[in-house]
């Protein structure tokens, strides 16, 4: 059987050159004998697996040397609960600009340790765009402000982030790695990586050095950012396979020339995929001009049932996993790094091809 394009949401399509290359060492990595599944975390060959992902990931986002790098486990979702556990200590207080579930879901944990006090939102059009922040009332005394860089379900994308002077967090689980950012704008950045990382199971965190270290005494060892600084992400058995395949995506994306190319790339790919949207007669995108992702694009017909035609009729065409979110239904496109050029072109010849058949 052929391969597929595999447009889901995540855990995503990976890079086929990492596939290959992972099957290649599969039994044997290196001299070692073995697969890395099988390897001691506390071996040679897998330290220097750990310490050559960090390096590069260092590179390919340019972090500064105040900042710290971990593969941590228990997803994105996690984080939600471990940084308001770390990070809101001094005021108990917290901004969030609301763009739908994810800061849905991470503000039900901050309340937890304290406010929530949302500065903006887009809750009146189904988080259809990224609210006006640039005339929000910020509190002064909040611990941080959290953010959402790319809502994965929506389709809505930051293009700039809010002048504040206090720490910004942002859950950059489905478009880190996408274009180039400036690290030193955020307090902690955080991905699940099975998105545009990797295999799903690791969780990067970037984190500001002054950030660490501030978490109350009855917080868990293994909640405390301090414990996974020290320990260099090895305090448990890290997700060893995981880390190994983020190395292998990393390296690639440096490979293709980092992520000022990989920028290129995704915006080529995004226009081709919302100006035949734009265009249309059959679909229509949801979300307005200005802010729409380039990672994941939800376009509807306005037909439940064309909708569901179109999906299934895709589906054999070799375009697999275009069902929208059920949130906001029609079709979502997710076009990570991953997914080539050849994968948005096959999909718009496909959907030219469904809207002659499907216009009345
Ligand atoms: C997928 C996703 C999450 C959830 O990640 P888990 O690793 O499943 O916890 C959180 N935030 C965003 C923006 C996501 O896309």
């Amino acid at each position: 059987m052929e391969r597929v394009f595999n447009f889901s949401a995540g855990p995503s399509v990976l890079p086929e050159p990492v596939l290959a290359k992972a099957a290649e060492q599969m039994m044997n990595f290196g001299s070692s004998g073995m697969s890395v599944m099988e390897m001691s975390h506390r071996s040679v060959a897998f330290k220097d697996i750990i310490d050559e992902t960090k390096e590069n990931c260092k590179k390919l986002l340019n972090i500064p040397d105040n900042y710290k790098v971990l593969f941590l486990q228990g997803g994105a979702s996690l984080q939600f609960a471990m940084i308001p556990m770390n990070l809101m200590v001094k005021n108990k207080k917290v901004d969030f600009i609301d763009t739908g579930a994810w800061t849905t879901k991470a503000m039900k944990e901050a309340k937890l340790f304290g406010e929530v006090n949302v500065v903006a939102s887009s809750k009146d059009k189904t988080f259809s765009y990224i609210p006006d922040f640039k005339n929000a009332q910020f509190s002064k005394d909040a611990d941080y402000l959290h953010i959402v860089s790319n809502n994965t379900i929506y389709g809505t994308e930051y293009t700039d982030i809010p002048q504040v002077d206090i720490p910004i967090v942002a859950d950059m689980s489905s478009n880190i790695m996408s274009k180039p950012i400036n690290v030193a704008d955020y307090g902690v950045i955080f991905a699940g990586a099975q998105k545009n990382i990797g295999p799903a199971g690791v969780t990067l965190v970037i984190i500001r050095e002054d950030l660490v270290g501030n978490a109350p005494e009855n917080v868990p060892t293994m909640l405390n950012y301090t414990t996974h600084v020290k320990a260099n992400s090895m305090f448990n058995t890290p997700p060893t396979y995981g880390i190994y395949m983020a190395g292998l995506v990393f390296k690639h994306l440096l490979d293709l020339g980092g992520l000022k190319a990989m920028e290129q790339i995704n915006k080529q790919k995004a226009e081709l995929l919302y100006d035949y949207l734009d265009n249309s007669k059959l679909y229509s995108a949801t979300v307005e001009k200005q802010f729409r992702s380039n990672m994941n694009v939800p376009f509807v017909t306005g037909d439940a049932d064309v909708d569901a035609k179109f999906v299934s009729e895709a589906a054999k065409a070799g375009l697999v996993n275009l069902k929208g979110h059920r949130s906001v239904g029609g079709m979502r496109a997710s076009i990570y790094n991953a997914m080539p050029l050849d994968g948005v072109k096959k999909l718009v010849e496909f959907m030219k091809q469904f809207e002659k058949e499907n216009v009345k």
